[in-house]
């Protein structure tokens, strides 16, 4: 069904009144006028960070090497671990946060290869994330034995891909250009069947869409926290091993905060049960302290809630957008089923880099990807279905105008 403009706006008022969980945006700080869509990038900032950051200072200031005693700061990685392992479907102590997402993908990968010494194939996306390749790339140089490394571009080549030489199949969960979901449970079921293990990144998903670790059997899942988990720029990441799993190797980055007994200094290593191994040195406690914030709003939702209120936002975004900018050029790449979508949507626009600058000058931040994709990471915590409206029209004024064709628009940022 085509909508016209008067019934989208109206739609958004209706929506937004019928939404239960509207309370959640209240909890995030937004400075006025401007409508974010860089949620795939950097999440909105929960309103006690200021606090947090400031409390931070004073516990440095006040407390030094007493802050290891008197406040959690050594148990973060568990304490926040927990908190955001329902939003990937994982259950209490099996989720740990640290680190950056290349260190925990490194951390899976080797633990993999350590699982199985007898296979040495990895198959991966052609298009993963860079960084989730070069992980590999480095393991196919250091490796103890040769690693090859099998490239696929659809589930359907990655299940092919899968025989009993595989060891590991390392994917995105969504693709960071496309924006197409894969199936996880297929994927893992078809893999376990080779006797191979499965990696998902689920940067471009966890936050926003949903994710059941335990449910689709996945054996390792890391993500970033600052995209649309919020945990603040430069957050730290999380890993989630099986629990059956973790135990039975060594991860390959063995470190005194992942040892079985931390304060007895001891000089032999021994890995601490479960999911705790994969912890390697000091917790970014002033990273945690940011992140703690918004872990704290997920306490008080449902993800379920959570799930349901971006699949909302999307839909209507793409509604939005396709009745009041396809006459003017623009073509939603992502896929039109939501269930195959991730956090963001994906379109293309004449003028793209240039018109997400223009955007910027409206307000408006959203993300380019070379060569003519623009990405709107839409943010389930932070955006109404109005502020979705509003966007939507300010790029319909830039597409008509065509704005974008201003010299000052030349220069395009990342
Ligand atoms: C953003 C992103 C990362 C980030 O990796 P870092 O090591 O945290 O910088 C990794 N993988 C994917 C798929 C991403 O989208």
């Amino acid at each position: 069904m085509m909508l016209d403009k008067a019934d989208l706006a109206q739609e958004a008022r209706t929506l937004d009144a019928g939404d239960r969980i509207s309370s959640i945006c209240a909890h995030y700080e937004q400075p006025k006028g401007w409508i974010f869509f860089d949620a795939n990038s950097v999440g909105p900032a929960p309103k006690t960070a200021r606090k947090a950051a400031s409390d931070l200072m004073d516990d440095w200031v006040n407390l030094r090497r007493r802050g290891w005693a008197e406040r959690d700061w050594v148990d973060m990685p568990a304490i926040l671990g927990d908190r955001i392992a329902p939003m990937i479907g994982a259950g209490p102590g099996e989720v740990v946060v640290c680190d950056n997402t290349t260190v925990n993908l490194y951390k899976a990968t080797g633990h993999a290869l350590a699982v199985n010494k007898d296979r040495a194939t990895i198959v991966t996306q052609a298009e993963n994330f860079p960084t989730d390749l070069h992980v590999l790339q480095g393991f196919e140089r250091f490796c103890d034995r040769p690693v090859e490394i099998r490239h696929v571009d659809t589930e359907e080549e990655a299940i092919a891909a899968m025989d009993d030489t595989v060891v590991l199949g390392s994917f995105s969960h969504v693709g960071y250009k496309s924006g197409i979901r894969w199936d996880m449970e297929k994927i893992n079921a078809a893999a376990h069947e080779k006797g191979a293990l499965v990696l998902w990144d689920v940067s471009h998903s966890a936050g926003a869409v949903p994710i059941d670790a335990r449910g689709s059997n996945a054996d390792y899942i890391v993500g970033c926290g600052y995209k649309y988990l919020s945990t603040g720029p430069g957050g730290p990441a999380y890993i989630y091993v099986r629990p059956d799993l973790a135990e039975r190797a060594w991860p390959p980055m063995c470190g005194w905060m992942g040892h079985a007994d931390i304060y007895a200094f001891s000089g032999n290593y021994e890995p601490h049960t479960g999911i705790k191994r994969f912890i390697s040195g000091t917790p970014m406690v002033g990273a945690n302290a940011i992140a703690r914030c918004a872990a704290d709003i997920y306490e008080k939702y449902e993800p379920g809630d959570i799930w349901a209120r971006h699949r909302s936002l999307s839909e209507f975004f793409v509604r939005a957008l396709e009745t009041m900018c396809g006459k003017l050029g623009v073509e939603v790449t992502s896929p039109a089923n939501y269930d195959r979508r991730g956090g963001h949507v994906s379109f293309r626009a004449p003028g793209a880099g240039r018109v997400v600058e223009a955007l910027i000058d409206k307000k408006v931040v959203a993300s380019f990807r070379k060569p003519d994709s623009i990405r709107f990471g839409i943010s389930p915590t932070a955006l109404t279905h109005q502020d979705i409206h509003e966007a939507v029209r300010r790029l319909h004024d830039i597409l008509e105008t065509e704005i974008w064709r201003d010299p000052k628009y030349e220069n395009v940022s990342v």
